[in-house]
């Protein structure tokens, strides 16, 4: 899950990372008066910021500069509305704004390809660090990290000296890193990105801009992280399958596939997009309800995949072990039941292993239009890829 920046620079400050103070705000008003609240504080300079979970934002137009309220009225106006890589502008942070000596470049991310969490470092900040890491490699310092130390102020001195920090501008920069640490460490993120991390004529540092990632899969220990799901960009299908306890993901494509075990829904997604090859048809999500799931929980995975829109038929692949085939028979038909005529999408059923027999009698039994039961899982996925292209 990736966060907006006025959530990551919240979460920064509950770790001790110096950044401004700022105030969310919805539209031109609201901007003038959290600018006119800033100032009264003793702010002399804003920044207007569009709030997207994209980067790029200065270059776009989503980054102005204000003096006074009604400037800053007048910018979040500019900005509000913007399309900015194909994110829509709702909400302007208004943030008090930093002097600025010098940009750096700072983050902390899990390499997943080298499996090991990595500090990347640069005196080149601002510009982005694709560019940077591209055109002048050099200057960007990579440190893989232990994990069980992470930065201490050793190791932070060691990745600014690396950055080629002279020893007299670590000192400051120090605290930082290791604090930045700690957001990554105690909030289990996947990253954490300060670009620019600003020093300041007096020398004081600050966290100007923030990109943090948190790891879905620790949702669990942080239930405060909930407060961040975006609702309106998350997937809402992803979100409904979620509070529903299933494994879910969506895709690009037009067939539903259901399956028990994540092996056999892998399985079954290659074995569509074989079969719609030719017919410009793929697998529109992956979706596991598990070993030993109830008719219940397969009530509850058609429910997601018979509303998404996208889908023009479904693959219901199920091989009997804990689960059941009568089981997950029961389920099919309850979901139907459960639809009645709102349902309109063709439903492949294979079934196979234990309990199958009686699986197939109430699918046959019930005798629903939409439901075409096959024998075998190619036969399945040509049907399905049929029905779909159709
Ligand atoms: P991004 O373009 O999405 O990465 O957004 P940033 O927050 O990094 O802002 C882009 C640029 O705007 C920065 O590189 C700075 O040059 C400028 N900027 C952002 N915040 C401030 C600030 O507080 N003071 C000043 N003077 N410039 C800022
Ligand atoms: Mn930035």
């Amino acid at each position: 899950m990736d966060l907006y920046e006025y959530q990551a620079r919240a979460l920064f400050r509950e770790h001790g990372v110096p950044v401004l103070a700022d105030v969310l705000a919805q539209n031109p008003d609201q901007a003038r008066a959290a600018a006119a609240h800033l100032m009264a504080d003793g702010a002399d300079l804003l920044v207007v910021k569009a709030q997207v979970k994209t980067g790029g934002r200065g270059k776009a137009g989503g980054v102005k500069l204000a003096r006074t309220p009604d400037e800053a009225a007048a910018r979040a106006e500019d900005i509000l509305g913007l399309d900015i890589k194909g994110h829509r502008v709702d909400s302007v942070l208004i943030a008090v704004g930093a002097d600025i000596a010098h940009e750096y470049y700072f983050s902390i991310l899990l390499d997943r390809s080298h499996r090991r969490h990595l500090a990347m470092c640069s005196r080149e900040g601002g510009m982005d660090i694709e560019t940077l890491a591209q055109e002048r490699p050099e200057a960007l310092a990579r440190v893989p990290l232990d994990p069980t130390t992470g930065i201490d102020e050793d190791v932070a001195d060691r990745i600014l000296d690396e950055a080629g920090f002279p020893p007299s501008e670590r000192p400051a920069l120090v605290p930082v890193l290791v604090s930045l640490w700690e957001v990554y460490r105690d909030e289990d993120a996947t990253l954490v990105e300060v670009n620019p991390l600003v020093v300041s004529p007096d020398g004081s540092v600050w966290a100007v801009d923030g990109k943090v990632s948190l790891d879905d899969n620790a949702r669990f220990r942080h239930p405060d992280h909930e407060a961040y799901v975006d609702l309106a960009a998350e997937d809402s299908r992803e979100a409904r399958a979620r509070a529903a306890g299933l494994n879910y993901v969506r895709l690009d494509g037009q067939v539903g596939v259901i399956g028990n075990g994540a092996g056999l829904v892998m399985s079954t997604l290659d074995v569509v997009a074989m079969a719609g090859e030719d017919l410009g048809v793929t697998p529109a999500n992956f979706l596991d309800i598990g070993g030993g799931a109830s008719a219940d929980v397969m009530t509850r995975g058609l429910d997601v995949i018979l509303g998404d829109e996208q889908v023009r038929s479904v693959f219901v692949n199920v091989f009997g072990g804990i689960t059941a085939c009568d089981e997950v028979a029961r389920g099919i038909v309850a979901a139907l039941d459960n639809l009645g005529d709102a349902a309109s999408k063709p439903i492949v059923v294979r079934l196979d292993g234990n309990r199958v027999d009686e699986g197939r009698r109430i699918l046959a039994a019930a005798a629903h239009r939409l439901v075409h039961i096959e024998e075998t899982m190619d036969q399945a996925a040509r049907t399905a890829a049929e029905l779909a292209a159709h």
